[in-house]
């Protein structure tokens, strides 16, 4: 078996909680909602977490920078 190892999953302990809990997109923290791919899954102090990110991919940022 071979495994895809494209990405680095972030540190758990680097996330908010909503991020931990797959509320949040664990890569730009926008919320999820209907949308979401998993990103991998790594462990934690013994707890296994699953990661999920903006689908198909994280929304770019405004190039003209308007803070919402
Ligand atoms: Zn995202």
């Amino acid at each position: 078996m071979t495994e895809q190892t494209t990405e680095s999953l972030p540190e758990i302990a680097r996330l908010q909680p909503r991020q931990q809990m797959a509320m949040d997109c664990a890569r730009c923290a926008r919320p999820l909602g209907a949308g979401g791919r998993i990103w991998g899954e790594t462990r934690h102090r013994g707890h296994l977490f699953r990661l999920w990110v903006c689908a198909p991919h994280c929304p770019p940022r405004a190039p003209g920078g308007t803070p919402p």
